[in-house]
């Protein structure tokens, strides 16, 4: 596959739309430009809803069965483009290639999931208080939806909203990052292939974000906001979304405790920190980014993790066996290494080096941190990159009340042996997702969002197409 062709019109009301602005796409791996799109602006962002607006009336009243075949049938046009798909994703975002393929099988787990589950919107009767009344109670699509997505998973956080948003009965209207618009065009190439109607499914490519997505947030048909991205701009959207009262779901940050207690087996540990810690090279919102380990097995811990780092193969996403591939970009670089140096600033060990000698692109090596303590910023702030920074604690509800000691709520991680010790923690721990003796909690039949200022709302599971539906009540006289 030659790099310099991916070169891609955007998609709005089914059509292939070109503008002379173009917003160039690059491989963070090698600095090479691989393609670009188109760079919308504030009218095509209203053409977008345009389109889904006038899309709604049909899509709307389609039987849950036409949409279920419509969704599988994406479903299958995506698995029959895996490979490419996967590749294109490596190129723009950088993560390996066995991730990307896993990514993609991953995005379309929700699809599948939600194809079966737009048959099972059900509503409810119930016992009135006069026998001449009957209690109706229905679910119905809220309407135009918009969805704004980061880079970080280009195709998994496309497919948790489209699709329940699809199998509700509402039409849509997507902005991807502006990093990683490419998977987001294929996705949408294979929604059109599969006979998905003009617009049900738009994509908006962007340079300007704010213009674009305000755009959305102003107009009042647009009727939801789901949202995955940073705290800050979830709360800025949060606000805007109050002119129009639009409903929204928010997944923003995380910054995950991962404790492993006194009686863990450290070898799962071991495996559940760096499955959990080091995929995409640790820019994943659910990665564990505070690590908590009891001081009796501070030792032997420490020696089996760094052993494990220093074994993971570092490079281009597109070789074989490569684990971690390039950060995203070069803040992201220098935020990862601000932490590191603040962090040995104030006392911690480093164990590794975190440069890649010879490298272009935005690398790092993975490193661990030991001797933190929580004043330190990587134990304060989401790092997004690939250092794990190991604290040690001495007792269970000292390691509780330091791990809700923030205002993120997405995921938490406890390794233990102990049954009463799994309970009291992830009961105890003020999180969205806890995952006990798991480093990889996510699947499309589990609810999965965030308390506290993590977000609001809830995606995959029956719990997430409630996020698309909206709740009518009828109330009826037998005259
Ligand atoms: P970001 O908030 O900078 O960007 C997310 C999206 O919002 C992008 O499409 C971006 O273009 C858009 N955006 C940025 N500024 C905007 C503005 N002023 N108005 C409207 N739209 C705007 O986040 P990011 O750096 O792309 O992604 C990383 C963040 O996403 C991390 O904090 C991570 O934890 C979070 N995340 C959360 C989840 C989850 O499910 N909770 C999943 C993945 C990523």
């Amino acid at each position: 596959m030659r790099q310099q062709e991916w070169n891609k019109g955007m998609y709005v009301n089914g059509e292939w739309v070109t503008l002379a602005a173009r917003v160039a796409v690059q491989n963070p791996a090698t600095l090479e430009i691989i393609g670009s799109v188109p760079d919308a602006s504030a009218k095509e962002a209203r053409q977008a809803v345009d389109a889904a607006q006038a899309a709604f009336p049909s899509w709307s009243k389609t039987t849950a069965y036409e949409r279920a075949a419509l969704l599988e049938r994406w479903h299958q046009t995506i698995a029959a483009r895996l490979d490419e798909i996967a590749y294109v994703m490596t190129l723009e975002q950088g993560k390996p290639l066995a991730e990307a393929r896993g990514e993609v099988q991953y995005a379309n787990s929700y699809i599948k999931w939600y194809a079966e589950e737009a048959k099972r919107i059900y509503g409810e009767t119930i016992p009135a208080s006069a026998a001449s009344k009957r209690i109706l109670v229905q679910k119905q699509p809220v309407g135009v939806v918009a969805a704004v997505t980061p880079w970080n998973f280009p195709a998994a956080m496309i497919a948790r909203k489209i699709a329940p948003a699809l199998a509700a009965g509402c039409t849509t209207v997507t902005k991807p990052a502006e990093q990683t618009p490419l998977t987001a065009l294929l996705l949408a190439e294979c929604a059109h292939e599969a006979g998905i109607p003009p617009g049900v499914i738009n994509i908006v490519t962007t340079s300007q974000a704010a213009e674009v997505v305000d755009v959305w947030m102003d107009d009042a048909r647009v009727k939801k906001l789901t949202f995955t991205g940073s705290t800050p701009v979830g709360k800025l959207l949060m606000r805007k979304a109050a002119d129009t009262v639009k409903k929204i779901s928010l997944e923003l940050g995380g910054l995950a405790p991962f404790i492993v207690a006194e009686d863990a087996n450290l070898d799962a540990a071991v495996k559940g920190l760096v499955q959990s810690k080091f995929r995409n090279a640790g820019q994943t919102c659910i990665c564990a980014n505070r690590i908590y380990v009891h001081e009796a097995v501070k030792e032997p811990f420490l020696q089996k993790l760094t052993e494990a780092v220093s074994a993971l193969r570092v490079g281009q996403g597109t070789e074989d066996d490569v684990e971690i591939g390039p950060l995203i970009d070069e803040r992201a670089v220098q935020k990862v290494q601000q932490q590191i140096d603040d962090a040995v600033g104030k006392g911690a060990t480093l164990h590794g080096s975190p440069v890649l000698a010879g490298a272009t692109g935005y690398f790092m090596k993975p490193v661990v941190l030991s001797d933190v303590t929580d004043e330190m910023v990587c134990m304060q702030e989401e790092t997004f990159g690939p250092i794990a920074p190991v604290s040690t604690f001495s007792d269970d509800e000292e390691v509780i009340r330091r791990a809700n000691a923030t205002p993120y709520g997405l995921a938490a991680y406890v390794f233990t042996q102990s049954l009463a010790r799994a309970f009291t923690f992830s009961e105890s721990l003020e999180y969205g997702i806890v995952g006990v003796n798991d480093g990889a909690p996510s699947v499309a039949q589990a609810p999965f969002g965030g308390m506290k200022e993590s977000g609001l709302g809830r995606e995959g599971s029956h719990h997430g197409i409630e996020e698309y539906l909206e709740v009518k009540y009828i109330s009826l006289q037998l005259v």
